[in-house]
């Protein structure tokens, strides 16, 4: 990819998210680089974005040892679903974790982490049989049973919508998973503040940003091949 046209879709997204965020309101855009390398990272850096997305802990780490220097302030996004065992390898180099779909995988992080590790709880809000993560109902006990995990600290939800929803179903969607996030954070649990909301991906982020999203994934949008 030319630096032009990662320039130009960039700021096309920029726009878009601009355009359809609620007044004063715009989400953080995560840019997905799962699918491109260190050089692309670094022009999009170069253009001032900082929070970047991977979901395989051997890129990640490869990716940063190589922007180390060049773009040491990114903010690092793990939104992939996570193997329990390959928890220890990476769970101290990441700034998110996206996808707390399962107690197994806490109990591993508790184990793992040296220090607090900022989780997005993941919620099946779709219901779909592919989707891991909590369902809606399970939420508030899941959180309750987080509580002694003190590496544990639940800033968020997080949800990945069918591929194939219609727009009213993602704007349903969202919402149910907005509606939510403000339940818990209004339920006042100190290791789940619960401030944040990670959903939105390249075919729906627009839609997650009218329904107040406060973090975007958003990867082909921005990286897909040429003529994409
Ligand atoms: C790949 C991925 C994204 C980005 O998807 P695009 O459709 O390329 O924008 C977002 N979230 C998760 C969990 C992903 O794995």
């Amino acid at each position: 990819m030319t630096q032009k046209l990662i320039q130009d879709r960039y700021q096309a997204v920029l726009d878009r998210i601009q355009k359809h965020s609620p007044e004063g309101n715009a989400p953080q855009l995560i840019a997905v680089s799962k699918t491109v390398g260190a050089d692309q990272i670094q022009a999009l850096y170069d253009l001032g974005q900082r929070h970047f997305g991977e979901n395989r802990y051997p890129a990640l780490l490869e990716k940063q040892a190589a922007l180390a220097q060049t773009a040491p302030d990114i903010v690092w996004h793990f939104i992939g679903r996570v193997q329990t065992r390959q928890v220890k390898e990476f769970i101290n180099q990441i700034d998110y974790l996206h996808a707390l779909d399962r107690f197994d995988l806490a109990k591993e992080i508790q184990k793992r982490a040296d220090h607090p590790i900022k989780c997005f709880l993941q919620v099946n809000v779709s219901g779909e049989e592919s989707k891991t993560g909590y369902e809606p109902e399970q939420v508030f006990a899941a959180i309750e049973q987080l509580a002694p995990y003190d590496k544990i600290e639940i800033v968020g939800l997080m949800t990945m919508a069918p591929a194939d929803a219609l727009e009213g179903e993602l704007h349903f969607f969202f919402k149910t998973l907005k509606h939510l996030q403000l339940l818990v954070q209004e339920a006042g649990y100190p290791h789940a503040p619960c401030t944040e909301l990670s959903m939105g991906m390249s075919q729906d982020y627009t839609i997650a940003t009218e329904e107040g999203a406060s973090f975007l994934r958003v990867g082909s949008a921005l990286f897909a091949p040429e003529g994409y």
